[in-house]
């Protein structure tokens, strides 16, 4: 385990004991019910036809997607609220502008901020960890991140290890970040969650997996982080052999994961509306591995561009 001080690996010890044999929230863990959802009317629901890369401040109606994992997002970006009776984990915060929906759809669902016990990241950019900032200080959450995305988190800036950094929008730092390792839970009573190191789109990309029920029935939940091979006009993979062999050991874990439910931090490019809604199915076990084969193609694709000039 790597830790950036001794308050940090003190934490992740606290955040990440093993689960006692046996003691995985599978059906075992109580199906927890939230005090009577209130499903706010006055919320529009998302455009059906709305671009994936649309809709990132717009507050989306928030609602269950399946037992203790509830969507708190906006109509473009993710973020999930997964829940028990001892204390919630927030995953992503999408941008500055939406913090204040993600806590509104919080406690439109019933539940309180001040129970967010922990807040992760799917990877460390303005889409997805600029309402970071925001959302500790409403919670008092702590907040967990793989060692790259560490100082990305406390300056709102990313490093020339990013392929985008020439294009990213800076964001507001996080007061304060604790290191999480690949492989390591996020524990919060009932509630585990392992994250899973998935770099490649961006150096501290992280994907996430746990298991919610309903009743006997439980899914594994697989939060995957963004696989796309895009980068800013300096940046070529080809001169990054090691990013790139990153790249690939990420898919090659993302195709492995237990993944029942895929749920992507853009939720359009998973379809997710319109399966919550039970429009197209919720569960496919075939998601994970096909969105790795995408990831997979359009980096092959990326790297032949480059070797002919014509990326980046
Ligand atoms: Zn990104």
């Amino acid at each position: 385990m790597r830790c950036l001080t001794a308050a940090a690996c003190l934490l992740v010890l606290t955040a990440c004991q093993p689960a006692e044999p046996g003691s995985a929230p599978t059906a075992t863990a109580p199906d927890h019910a939230p005090p009577a959802p209130s499903e706010p009317a006055d919320i529009p629901a998302c455009p059906a036809d709305a671009d994936v890369m649309a809709g990132w401040d717009e507050r989306a109606p928030p609602r269950r997607v399946f037992g203790n994992t509830w969507y708190v997002g906006t109509c473009g970006l993710t973020a999930l609220l997964v829940t028990s009776d001892q204390g919630h984990v927030l995953l992503d915060g999408a941008t500055e502008a939406a913090a204040t929906s993600i806590e509104a759809n919080i406690r439109a669902l019933g539940f309180d901020p001040a129970d967010v016990a922990y807040i992760v990241n799917s990877h460390e950019h303005f889409d997805h960890a600029a309402g970071i900032a925001g959302l500790q200080r409403a919670t008092g959450a702590r907040v967990l991140v793989r060692v790259p995305a560490v100082p990305v988190l406390l300056s709102g800036r990313s490093g020339r290890n990013d392929p985008q950094m020439l294009e990213l929008t800076p964001f507001p730092p996080v007061a304060e970040v604790d290191v999480i390792a690949d492989g390591d839970t996020v524990q919060a009573g009932p509630l585990t969650l392992t994250a899973h190191a998935t770099p490649g789109h961006a150096p501290g990309g992280t994907s996430w997996s746990w298991q919610s029920c309903e009743g006997e029935r439980c899914l594994d939940i697989a939060y995957v982080d963004s696989v796309s091979a895009i980068s800013d006009k300096a940046y070529r993979y080809l001169d990054h052999p090691a990013t790139v062999d990153a790249f690939r050991g990420a898919l090659d874990t993302i195709a492995e994961l237990p993944c029942d439910v895929l749920i992507t931090p853009h939720p359009l490019a998973s379809d997710l509306f319109a399966r919550i809604d039970g429009k197209a199915p919720l569960q496919d076990a075939g998601a994970c591995r096909r969105y790795a084969d995408t990831g997979r193609a359009n980096l092959d694709k990326r790297l032949a561009r480059e070797k002919t000039g014509a990326a980046p």
